[in-house]
């Protein structure tokens, strides 16, 4: 350990760490068919990832209490199936393994409520890599609000330097939160959407990522 002070990393767990798109998708399109509602297509559900559930849930049906439904549907319906194709994408268990052994804390800010994260990283075998994974859970604004960042970084007792993530809500919300912002561009968000964001560094993938955050006290790899 390198720093005096406890530093933190922060980042996004879908289209970021793991490759989950389909598997939300999927589950998304079977909660309609749950509920015998018209199934939307795979490419708008697919551009809607990222935002909060009931969000996009009220993007395909208009009443309250069907986009209850859906939610009610999805969340029963992710878990049975949410390892089906997700995996960690390559290279990332190595990219923490550095980091932690550079002395950063590891904690995860995600829109998915808390115990649902939780499930899937402890599926994945990613847990044991993370300090700690937080969620936005019922009264916690959801990003671009910087609140499940500062909850996340509270909870490893450390001061956020980098927000890590794959759109440009995860961005905002680092920027919001007052941290570094370092875009990948194998998740949700292509190249041109994140640059207009103006991210401190973009990349394909997460290999360059200990080097661009260096180690905690401000030094540089
Ligand atoms: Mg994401």
């Amino acid at each position: 350990m390198s720093g005096v002070r406890r530093e933190a990393l922060v980042f996004d767990l879908d289209g970021t760490l793991i490759d989950s798109l389909p598997d939300i998708v999927g589950a998304f399109r079977d909660a309609f068919a749950a509920n015998e509602l018209p199934v939307p297509a795979e490419g708008e559900v697919a551009a809607l990832i990222g935002a909060p559930l009931e969000e996009m849930a009220a993007r395909f049906v208009a009443d309250e209490a069907r986009i209850a439904a859906v939610c009610d549907a999805y969340r029963r319906i992710y878990p049975t199936r949410f390892t089906r194709s997700t995996r960690p994408f390559p290279g990332v268990v190595e990219v923490l393994r550095t980091l932690r052994a550079d002395g950063w804390r590891l904690a995860v800010a995600t829109t998915k409520r808390t115990s649902m994260a939780v499930r899937l990283t402890d599926a994945l075998d990613l847990s044991p890599l993370l300090d700690h994974v937080q969620g936005t859970d019922a009264g916690v604004p959801h990003k671009p609000a910087p609140d499940v960042l500062r909850l996340a970084a509270a909870a490893v007792g450390a001061e956020p330097r980098w927000m890590v993530g794959d759109t440009v809500t995860d961005l905002q919300a680092g920027r919001a939160a007052g941290l570094r912002t370092f875009a990948v561009t194998w998740g949700t968000h292509d190249v041109a959407r994140l640059a207009g964001e103006r991210p401190d560094v973009l990349a394909a993938d997460l290999d360059g990522l200990p080097a661009a955050v260096g180690t905690p006290g401000g030094g540089k790899a």
